[in-house]
């Protein structure tokens, strides 16, 4: 039996990066590179989400699992992610999950991991040593909170049954499993029957389970930072939730949001423009902030609509800032 204790969101990066690149005005210098990141961070996540898929609608397994899928935890001072945890009273299966078209082979001689599509071959970083490297982390994890050295069994799991996967190591000299997804039942009933002994009591399990979702950090990164894109460059508005452009205008009659494109008319198309703003720029946002980026001249106006979010706020009167969280509840 599978059980979701932690369950998998649009991952943060990728919301960054779709709200980047509808805020970058068309001639950025940076587009192209953000589009490309865009496509392979979206690629990632259906690829994942395969695995979800599978995971849920599998015949039931003998075991209890309880899966935590995206769970990122520090261990001094790095931190790593894991794509996808089972955990049970007997092991832990950690799971590194691939999206890759074409042919991917492993190298055993020069541990070289390279993919052949059309467009010929190419070299990516091994995801043996990555899954190896989240091992090794999470281990030392367990072991500095004091739960007993339970076996923990690496999987990398390609999403797509149509990957061919190839190596010229020896089945039996693999010490981690590279699969399809459409393979890991059948995967997961060889661990069940191979680890048999429990290495944790229930109680255990449960303030491991407590511990994993108390500990998860969701990843912050400036995205701006990241990609060298200066915050002036940011293009400002709100977006129009039917068709996507910018420029949003705030009728002063029926005081809903009016699309000069297509005509769309909207209540709280502000909210989503104001997730955007925590994405990009800053997780909190003062009221003049907020009309500069939502283009508003009403201070009154930005009040209100900041106020009816009922967001947390940190200091008084000028310096009052409300805080965002990712996800803005009322987002379109
Ligand atoms: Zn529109």
């Amino acid at each position: 039996m599978i059980q979701v204790k932690k369950s998998r969101g649009i991952p943060r990066n990728l919301l960054q990066l779709e709200a980047l690149l509808a805020r970058l005005p068309e001639a950025h210098p940076k587009r192209e590179e953000i589009r490309e990141e865009l496509f392979k961070r979206r690629s990632g996540y259906r690829g994942e989400r395969t695995l979800d898929f599978i995971l849920t609608t599998m015949p039931p397994t003998e075991r209890r699992w309880h899966t935590f899928h995206d769970i990122r935890l520090q261990q001094k001072r790095y931190a790593f992610q894991i794509d996808t945890l089972l955990l049970s009273i007997h092991c832990i299966v950690l799971m590194e999950v691939k999206n890759f078209s074409g042919e991917v082979h492993f190298d055993s001689g020069s541990y070289q991991f390279t993919r052949t599509n059309n467009k010929g071959v190419q070299r990516f970083s091994n995801p043996l040593f990555q899954v190896q490297r989240q091992q090794t982390q999470l281990e030392a994890w367990l072991d500095y909170h004091n739960f007993p050295p339970l076996p923990v069994i690496s999987i990398v799991v390609f999403s797509s049954s149509h990957t061919i996967i190839t190596t010229n190591q020896a089945a039996h000299a693999q010490a981690i499993s590279v699969l399809h997804a459409e393979a890991l039942p059948e995967k997961l009933r060889e661990i069940e029957s191979k680890f048999n002994k429990p290495w944790l009591s229930t109680n255990q399990a449960s303030s491991l389970i407590s511990l994993l979702l108390n500990n998860h950090q969701e990843l912050s990164s400036n995205c701006l930072k990241r990609y060298q894109i200066h915050p002036a460059d940011i293009l400002t508005g709100v977006t129009c939730t039917a068709c996507q452009r910018l420029k949003m205008q705030k009728s002063l009659k029926s005081k809903n949001w009016r699309c000069p494109h297509c005509g769309h008319h909207s209540k709280n198309a502000h909210i989503a423009s104001l997730q955007d703003y925590a994405l990009l720029i800053d997780p909190s946002i003062s009221n003049s902030e907020a009309r500069h980026f939502l283009e508003v001249d009403s201070q009154a106006t930005a009040r209100r609509m900041l106020t009816s979010l009922q967001l947390k706020v940190e200091g008084s009167y000028k310096n009052r800032r409300y805080l965002l969280p990712i996800p803005l509840p009322g987002a379109e």
